[in-house]
């Protein structure tokens, strides 16, 4: 029995047992909740990735897989790093953001994570428009068979709070 639960704040100031960062596919950090998670988490989440990067992912992970690393100094046990698609009007790319998802689940049950948190994936510098994403986000989480007991949103300011909150029911 999986819970889906909403917290409004700071991914990085969450207690779970994996958090997922919104990546980018070179794994070497950037803005948004990729650069809080390196500030907070500390080198150790860096070093890790640069080893995935020189053992697995020369060309850098692929859009909509995921794979995790240490969380470093964060409250979590992994960090499950995932990389979302750039949204685009003219060509329908939910199925990778339902990946990001279902991805980040699969390597979270392979983990025997039991608490997950996510963040709003690809809604930042992404520019995937919320409600369409949390829209994905929710109905991945509702019919993916898991055996995470919870799965949580953490939403970034109270309007992307509303809109999942909105969508949840
Ligand atoms: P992407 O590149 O996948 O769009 P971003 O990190 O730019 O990823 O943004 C994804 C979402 O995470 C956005 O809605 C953004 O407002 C939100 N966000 C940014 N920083 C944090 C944080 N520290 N905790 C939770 N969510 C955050």
């Amino acid at each position: 029995m999986t819970t889906i639960t909403l917290v409004q704040g700071d991914i990085t100031r969450q207690s779970a047992d994996a958090i997922v960062n919104a990546a980018n596919s070179s794994l070497l950090g950037g803005g948004g909740v990729d650069g809080a998670i390196h500030r907070r988490g500390g080198p150790a989440i860096l070093e890790a990735c640069r080893t995935l990067r020189a053992s697995r992912y020369g060309k850098g992970l692929p859009t909509g897989r995921a794979v995790a690393t240490t969380a470093g100094d964060l409250d979590a046990c992994w960090v499950i790093h995932t990389v979302g698609p750039v949204f685009s009007s003219t060509e329908d790319r939910s199925e990778l953001l339902a990946s990001c998802y279902r991805e980040s689940l699969r390597v979270a049950d392979e983990l025997g994570a039991r608490t997950v948190a996510f963040p709003a994936i690809s809604t930042g510098v992404y520019r995937w428009p919320m409600a369409d994403a949390a829209r994905i986000a929710l109905e991945t989480a509702r019919t993916i068979p898991t055996a995470v007991e919870e799965i949580r949103f953490v939403l970034f300011g109270r309007d992307a709070y509303d809109v999942f909150a909105g969508r949840l029911g």
